[in-house]
Order: C-alpha cells, then sequence, then structure tokens
C-alpha cells in the first residue's frame, strides 16, 4: 500500500482528496490543526491533529509513517483576510510550508503536490490562460502561493531527488456526489456557497460585486470546476510522479466561464427559490476574467473531468448545503 502524507486533509478540498485516495486502496495520514477542518471530513486513514508550525511532531509522524509522498493543501486562503494580515499569511503559508519540505528532505521523501492557486497570475493579459503566464499575484495570498511556487522550483533544479507537481486550482465549487462530505466554513466569501446560503435564508440578501466589467453581463467570469474532478487530478498527479514524471505546474479548470449573473441564475433554477440580489460595488483586486486553458493537464496527465457542468456542480453543493447545519 503505498503511503501518502496528507496536510490539510480534513478540509474542503483535502476531504476530498483522501475519499478518492481510500477508495484507490492509498494509506493516508492526515496531518490537519482543525483550525478550518473537520474531523468527520476525513473518512479514511488516520488524523493526526498537529500544526506544522510544530516541527519536531511533524518529523516524528514523518519518521513513524513513512510516507512516499506528500499532498499539501494546508493553508490560509482567505483574500481579504490576507490583505489585512500578511505576516499571517507569509507565516502560515510559507514558513510552515518550508518547515514541511525540510523534514520531507531529512526523511528522503521525494514525490510533492502543492495547492497553489489561479491567484498567482493576478490579471492576466491571455484569456484562457496558459501556465506559461508570468507570475503576477495583486494579493498577499497569490504572494504567498508564487512565492512557494518558486521554492519547488528552486528545489526542484538544486541537484536533489526533489519532484512535485503543483496545480493551480481555478473557482473550486460543488460537494462529494455521495453526499457524504462538502465545503463546511461557515464563513465564507466564495460566490456560489454565499448564493446557496440566502437562498435558504442564512443571509438577506446576495450582492453582485460590481456589473461595469468589459464581459457581456458586465458581471465577473470564473472557471467553476467540479471538486471532485479536482480531487482526481491530485490521484492522476501522484500517480504520475510515483511512475517517475517529471516536475510540473499544471492549470486545474474546465477552459471555460460564467458570469456572476449566470451562476447566480443556475443556483435560482436548482433551488427553486428567488431570493434578493442586489447590485453593490466592485470587490478589490477581481480580475474581470479568470478561464483556465487546460489543454496541458488534459493532454498530458489524460485528466478526464466528469462534472464539467454547472448545474450539476451546483445541485451537489445544494444537496449538502440543505443538509449541513453547523
Ligand atoms: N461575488 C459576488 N458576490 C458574492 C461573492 C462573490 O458578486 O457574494 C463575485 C466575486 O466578486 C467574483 C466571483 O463572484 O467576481 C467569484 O468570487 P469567489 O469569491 O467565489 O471566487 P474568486 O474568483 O474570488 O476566487
Amino acid at each position: 500500500m503505498t503511503k501518502v502524507f496528507v496536510t490539510g486533509g480534513a478540509g474542503y478540498i483535502g476531504s476530498h482528496v483522501v475519499k478518492l485516495l481510500g477508495e484507490k486502496g492509498y494509506d493516508v495520514l492526515v496531518y490537519d490543526n482543525l483550525s478550518t477542518g473537520h474531523e468527520w471530513a476525513v473518512l479514511y486513514g488516520k488524523l493526526i491533529k498537529a500544526d506544522l508550525a510544530d516541527k519536531e511532531t511533524l518529523k516524528k509522524v514523518f519518521l513513524e509513517f513513512k510516507p512516499e509522498a506528500v499532498i499539501h493543501f494546508a493553508a490560509s486562503i482567505v483574500v481579504p483576510e490576507s490583505v489585512k494580515y500578511p505576516l499571517k499569511y507569509y507565516r502560515n503559508n510559507v514558513i510552515n510550508t518550508i518547515n514541511l519540505l525540510e523534514v520531507m528532505e531529512e526523511c528522503k521523501v521525494k514525490k510533492f503536490i502543492f495547492s497553489s492557486s489561479a491567484a498567482v497570475y493576478g490579471i492576466p493579459k491571455k484569456i484562457p490562460i496558459p501556465e506559461t503566464e508570468p507570475l503576477n499575484p495583486i494579493n498577499p495570498y497569490g504572494e504567498t502561493k508564487a512565492t512557494v511556487e518558486r521554492i519547488l522550483r528552486d528545489l526542484a533544479n538544486s541537484g536533489s531527488e526533489f519532484k512535485y507537481v503543483s496545480l493551480r486550482y481555478f473557482n473550486v465549487a460543488g460537494a462529494d456526489p455521495e453526499g457524504k462530505i462538502g465545503f463546511a466554513y461557515p464563513k465564507t466569501t466564495h460566490l456560489i456557497i454565499r448564493a446557496l446560503k440566502t437562498a435558504k435564508g442564512e443571509f438577506d440578501k446576495l450582492e453582485i460585486y460590481g456589473t461595469d466589467y468589459p464581459t457581456p453581463d458586465g458581471t465577473c467570469i470564473r472557471d467553476y470546476i467540479h471538486v471532485t474532478d479536482l480531487a482526481e487530478a491530485h490521484i492522476i498527479a501522484l500517480e504520475y510522479l510515483l511512475d517517475g514524471g517529471e516536475s510540473d505546474v499544471l492549470n486545474c479548470g474546465y477552459g471555460r466561464g460564467f458570469s456572476v449573473k449566470e451562476v447566480i441564475s443556475m443556483v435560482k433554477k436548482v433551488t427553486g427559490i428567488d431570493f434578493k440580489v442586489v447590485e453593490a460595488p466592485r470587490r478589490p483586486g477581481d480580475p474581470a476574467i479568470l478561464v483556465a486553458d487546460s489543454s496541458k493537464i488534459k493532454e498530458k496527465l489524460h485528466w478526464s473531468p466528469r462534472y464539467d457542468d454547472l448545474e450539476f456542480i451546483i445541485k451537489t453543493a445544494w444537496h449538502w448545503e440543505k443538509n449541513f447545519n453547523p
């Protein structure tokens, strides 16, 4: 049984990856401080509640578990919070990742999968965005992801046997189609979850942040990808590295986009609830359009997503949201 060490495996994306790893017969150890994750979300393997800042515990767990590969989700991910508290973001996302990479080096673990983000592109010049676009983040969160990508590149070029795949996520949404896990962080800023919570009556209205963007209906366009398809991309990337694949950086999106207004219409259709929507000013730092050029991951890793369907994505998210009561 191949042993995989998963940081942040009790969180939203991490828990979906752990589910697939377990179903595919991997031996999983989740290392998570449970700051935003949940014990119930870890459906397979062992959960160690600990922090990446605690290098002593981290090393002890590594020496006992002896993983062959690491998948690293644990990070702070709220953009406005990163603007307000940059040091928290650099410490958690960069310094704690260095701790993890050092322990990997000390324990001779050489395969690494990293959760990166479309936020590394900032305001891209080309749409759809190829991986070759320069790293040009416009907020501290994106800076921390770009910084780790540079560290990984340098480590892979240092003459060590370290190999990594960095996956740049676009807008991850939806929930496990079997309904076992889903998004479970009440204070979210994400459009689909906020729209569903408004339909549920948790908020009295949904705000559209900006209707004067240079897009057909004036609202921002994003590439929404189902969390299970994204989880599958991690499994494929892991198998690629275990088979001796070279380091690489890959976009994870479907290569098409929906506007905020299109998403809201679909949420109303799926829920059957006509909730209140108001127009509001632009949110700082939002690029007008973020759509992935996803040809590289499809051609190189043969990733073939199953849920490229906004209605299905929102249906799974709604099913989860209705049944999830924090
Ligand atoms: N958005 C919105 N109202 C909300 C939440 C988000 O209009 O209550 C917009 C946001 O400005 C962006 C898009 O929806 O254009 C997607 O935002 P989200 O936070 O879901 O993801 P991001 O693209 O920022 O990672």
